[in-house]
């Protein structure tokens, strides 16, 4: 750390330069730190599906099982293997975005033809778990990166069948306004804390340890609020039909 940096206090430019040197460090300092933890994190989350995948390989090994109990632990390694690919891939994609300086080149999107075609995709998903969508969506073509927005809908869709108890509801709707779009997913399940509600984009947040235990990374609404930042939008949570969530995004669309 740079604490030893000299106090220097004058009204003249040696002042001046010396408070822009302080504030630069202590910039620098935040994103040490924030590198730090973020490295941190990536470590813990690596290690226990790690853990998993060796214990239960080894028992798979060692012991004459009975078929209950090694499909049951074949299952574990497998969904924990899934869960390490998803955190590679999400990762990867927060790398490639930390490394955009300029504007990447926009291009036309029809967003309601890319949000029903991300929608049919996870129908099944809905469909197990007995959940009904609905969807009213507007004809809207905005600029954007065809790519990182099909990330933006398929996370916010993942995330509402996955927070989403058995036969619940999930609305979509795809508002066109003069010069922007808004976009709102809203779902009936248990919600998230007023306190939790800007925290939920940061990266690695998961709001409790119970919901911790449905699998995921605590990374996909970060992908979603830097997507739609490097589109000059904006997207908020609060709070949707009987408690559950509400996620309200909107895009610059002239
Ligand atoms: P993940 O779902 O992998 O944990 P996300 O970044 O997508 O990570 O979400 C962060 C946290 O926000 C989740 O762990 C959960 O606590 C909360 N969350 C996200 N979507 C919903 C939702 N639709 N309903 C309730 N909580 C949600």
């Amino acid at each position: 750390r740079f604490t030893a940096l000299p106090d220097i206090r004058r009204n003249d430019e040696i002042g001046q330069l010396s408070d822009s040197f302080r504030r630069m460090v202590r910039k620098l300092e935040e994103n040490d730190r924030a590198r730090k933890a973020f490295i941190s994190d990536v470590s813990h989350d690596l290690q226990s599906p790690l853990l998993n995948i060796k214990g239960y390989a080894e028992l798979l090994g060692k012991a004459e099982l009975p078929d209950g109990q090694r499909k049951e632990y074949s299952a574990i390694i497998r969904d924990e293997a899934l869960r390490l690919s998803d955190l590679a891939r999400q990762l990867l994609l927060l790398t490639s975005l930390d490394q955009i300086t300029d504007l990447p080149e926009f291009e036309p999107m029809n967003l309601s033809v890319q949000l029903r075609e991300v929608i049919r995709k996870y129908r099944w998903a809905f469909e197990s778990k007995g959940i009904s969508i609905s969807m009213e969506l507007d004809d809207a073509s905005c600029p954007g990166d065809r790519e990182l927005l099909e990330k933006v809908w398929e996370n916010l869709l993942s995330n509402a069948v996955k927070y989403t108890p058995d036969g619940g509801e999930v609305a979509v709707r795809l508002e066109a306004a003069p010069e922007s779009v808004i976009l709102i997913v809203e779902d009936n399940g248990p919600g998230i804390a007023p306190d939790d509600r800007e925290r939920v984009f940061d990266r690695f947040f998961r709001a409790d340890e119970a919901r911790s235990r449905e699998g995921g990374t605590g990374l996909g609404l970060s992908i979603v609020k830097e997507v739609v930042t490097l589109h000059g939008g904006t997207v908020r949570a609060e709070e949707g039909p009987n408690g559950g969530a509400r996620f309200t995004l909107t895009l610059p669309c002239s």
